[in-house]
């Protein structure tokens, strides 16, 4: 039986270079790969995985309706040495996927590593993670810092004024909204900061 990996972070942490790199130490060894992403930059042409520092590898989309264990179970009787799976922005998986991709790591034998976020711009964990971190063989936390210097574990999102928001969906597709990784301290402060001034706009 293979294993379920979760490797989780806040934003901006380099999740994408750390999956390509692991992807990069299979095929230097003479194995395969399958990559997964939930949506593609259209400017690129065909759907990859690319990184901040420059990798890249094609990838295949998935949407709530995709059948991973049918699709991998397809791919490893095409793809010769199919060594690893590997999912990218996973908080967006649903838990039907998640179970699949369990099913991938115990009757194909492939282990799967996700990729992903822990909580949303409230906190809130995604559904994704949420049976990521409940069902995966071996969590890892891949670290990045808050301004502060302190390890960062939220993802603030800012609108156009830098205000945190702190009403809307968890996925913002097409917005203009930035995310900033903090320390718990300071996402609560940045919080309470937009509450404040949400009940000071709604007074006057
Ligand atoms: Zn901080």
């Amino acid at each position: 039986m293979s294993k379920l990996y979760f490797y989780y972070s806040a934003m901006n942490a380099g999740k994408s270079t750390t999956l390509l790199q692991s992807s990069y130490n299979y095929i230097e060894r003479g194995m395969e790969t399958l990559l997964f992403c939930p949506k593609f930059d259209i400017r690129y042409g065909n759907p990859k995985i690319t990184s901040r520092i420059g990798l890249s590898q094609d990838a295949i989309l998935f949407n709530e309706e995709t059948k991973f264990f049918d699709l991998i179970e397809v791919k490893k009787e095409q793809i010769q040495n199919l060594k690893c799976i590997l999912v990218d922005e996973a908080h967006f998986l649903k838990k039907r996927h998640i179970e699949a991709l369990v099913a991938v790591t115990t009757k194909l034998n492939l282990p799967v590593l996700c990729y992903g976020l822990r909580s949303d711009f409230l906190g809130e964990p995604f559904e994704g993670s949420k049976y990521l971190l409940a069902w995966a063989d071996e969590l890892s936390e891949i670290k990045t810092i808050c301004h502060c210097g302190k390890k960062a574990t939220m993802n603030l999102r800012l609108d156009e004024s830098s205000n945190a928001v702190i009403f809307g969906n968890q996925v913002h597709i097409g917005g203009n909204d930035t995310y900033v990784s903090l320390c718990r301290y300071h996402f609560d402060y940045e919080i309470e900061k937009s509450k404040s001034l949400f009940k000071e706009n709604a007074r006057s």
